[in-house]
């Protein structure tokens, strides 16, 4: 039986975590808050106390922790997962980081006899309980092929995209069209209300047109209901925009939209709506529509 590490068990880890228990997985996990970890305990899973403890005996050891300092910590420091895995271990980061940490992550675990493959993930909360997943994977082919039955377990569209690092670039580019979506989707809804249109109705016939986009199909309702439940915190996704507005900046390359909607979730944030969906940026086109109900 394959022993798989889980480090990190919150909004997306939990459910992954639990969907490797599913396909048979033997599953080791560990939060820093206990109570995430009790939850794999109930549902047939074995906790762990520290980070040292759940990967000394593991096959994989899965990350999906929130960014870039959080994995740098878990995989470098002190009692972290070079210094407490056995060499030959197969570390799958799925975090969204930073493209550079990656590949510093990789060649670091490569001098320490560990394969290390970037495996960042998009499909959210939903696609993460559903076990669909789609996931861009970033390392050396072989490394990659040892990942993709664990990958499997979790995600629906596992596709290699090239050596380490790879999978964060791509994830990069997903959450800037994510951004830019619900964006438009936000200021398309404000529009909506601001004229007295059925919003419902014509959310329905846009969804069928060229506009239609899976923003449209899973946010739109939650958006017009004003329920901002995460789902993706807007503190991520500011995280995430933070890594496509740098790496941009490095290849030479002009995000003009993506710099300004990466502008508006830093707002957002700032007016202290960092725990909510990143759907809540319509909150922001409301107040600057002068038409905030809150
Ligand atoms: P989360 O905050 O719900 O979960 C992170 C978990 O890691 C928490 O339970 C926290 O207690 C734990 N943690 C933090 N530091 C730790 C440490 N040092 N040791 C052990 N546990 C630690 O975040 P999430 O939404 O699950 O996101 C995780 C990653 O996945 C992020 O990089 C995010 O950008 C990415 N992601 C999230 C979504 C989404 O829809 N939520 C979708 C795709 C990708």
């Amino acid at each position: 039986m394959t022993t798989v590490a889980v480090i990190g068990l919150g909004i997306m880890g939990g459910p992954m975590a639990a969907n490797l228990l599913k396909a048979d997985y033997d599953v080791v996990g560990y939060n820093r808050s206990r109570q995430k970890v009790d939850q794999l305990v109930a549902a047939g899973g074995r906790g762990a106390a520290d980070v040292a403890e759940a990967v000394r005996d593991a096959d994989v050891v899965l990350t999906m922790l929130p960014d870039s300092p959080d994995v740098e910590a878990v995989v470098l420091g002190e009692g972290g997962i070079l210094e407490a895995a056995k060499p030959g271990t197969l570390l799958i980061d799925a975090s969204t980081i930073r493209p550079d940490v990656s590949v510093r992550l990789a060649e670091a675990a490569g001098a320490r006899g560990i394969r290390a493959v970037d495996a960042p993930v998009s499909g959210g909360e939903v696609g993460a309980i559903e076990g669909t997943l789609s996931i861009m994977v970033g390392g050396d082919a072989d490394d990659v092929a040892a990942a993709r039955p664990v990958l499997e377990a979790v995600g629906s569209t596992i596709v290699h995209v090239g050596p380490a690092g790879s999978g964060q670039t791509v994830k990069a580019a997903n959450q800037l069209i994510v951004a830019g979506t619900i964006e438009l989707v936000a200021e398309a809804l404000v529009f909506l209300e601001a004229h007295g249109v059925d919003t419902q109705a014509a959310v329905e016939v846009l969804a069928g047109g060229l506009a239609g986009n899976r923003i449209l199909d899973r946010k739109a309702a939650g958006m017009i209901a004003r329920e901002f439940r995460p789902g993706f915190r807007v503190d991520l996704h500011h995280k995430d925009l933070g890594i496509v507005t740098s790496a941009a900046r490095e290849a030479g390359v002009a995000i003009p939209v993506g710099a300004l909607v990466a502008q508006l979730m830093g707002a957002l944030r700032a007016e202290g709506h960092g725990s909510l969906d990143h759907s809540a940026l319509l909150l922001l086109v409301e107040q600057l529509s002068g038409r905030s109900t809150s």
